[in-house]
């Protein structure tokens, strides 16, 4: 995969007239995992929305490779390589495992990606693949989200809390698989409310505090107690 860099610049989102973002400065490199923590409200699932193409924003303010993207489509944000899997999955429980994967196909990207390739990453999934999604475990439904979003062959993934509600032992399950997933020059970003969790599997970290970024830097490199005065305001 080619060199990539997703940005935002002084980022700004508001429902109605209430302001939610309130100047972004963010960005992340090819093959790069940055976390991105924040207690409930910080604006975590709106800086994604943002950026996915959900909630509008001037067309400056998020860019990829250099280039305005803030004023596409959700749609054309996946043809870009921007895919999320979003906070509580949002399965089909109408459709089968395999059925919900092929549907996160649906921008036809090629890559290393296919029904095989998510197979072999969660080969539960090729257990289940013709039972509805949503018969399967917490964990194994969060597999196929991730799967899911893998078949649009992103060059950026955005996963926004995928560790919520999931036991610590399945978590540790997903998380040990990201370094495979960003072995081809992949990004993943990875939102969080666990501290622990989002400092042991990034690269660099951003908290976000009300809106703003109140820390940001390597991971390996912020102490815990930075980290934590960043997150509650302290
Ligand atoms: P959480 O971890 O709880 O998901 P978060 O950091 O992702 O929190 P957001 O969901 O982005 O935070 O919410 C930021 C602020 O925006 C909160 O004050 C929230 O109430 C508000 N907000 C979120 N979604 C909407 C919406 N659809 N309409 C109005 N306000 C919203």
């Amino acid at each position: 995969m080619t060199d990539f860099s997703l940005a935002t610049h002084q980022l700004k989102a508001s429902y109605g007239d209430a302001q939610v973002l309130f100047g972004v400065d963010w960005e992340i490199n090819a093959g790069e995992v940055v976390g991105v923590l924040g207690a409930n409200g910080a604006g975590k699932s709106t800086f994604l929305k943002t950026i996915t193409g959900f909630l509008s924003c001037p067309r400056t303010q998020v860019t990829l490779n250099g280039d305005d993207i803030g004023h596409l489509s959700a749609g054309d944000i996946v043809k870009q390589g921007i895919t999320m899997v979003p906070e509580g999955r949002r399965l089909f429980p109408s459709m089968s495992v395999k059925e919900n994967l092929q549907v996160g196909a649906f921008s036809k990207r090629p890559g290393r990606w296919t029904l095989e390739s998510v197979y072999k990453l969660f080969p539960i999934l090729k257990e289940k693949r013709d039972v509805p999604a949503t018969s399967l475990s917490g964990g194994q439904q969060q597999m196929v989200a991730i799967g899911r979003a893998l078949m649009s062959n992103p060059r950026i993934l955005l996963c926004d809390e995928i560790s919520l509600g999931l036991a610590p032992v399945i978590v540790k399950d997903i998380y040990d698989k990201l370094p495979e997933l960003t072995e081809d020059g992949m990004s993943i970003v990875v939102v969080e409310q666990d501290v622990g969790l989002a400092q042991q599997c990034s690269d660099r970290l951003y908290c976000f505090q009300e809106g703003r970024i109140a820390l940001a830097g390597v991971s390996s490199t912020l102490s815990r107690d930075e980290i934590t005065q960043a997150y509650f305001g302290i």
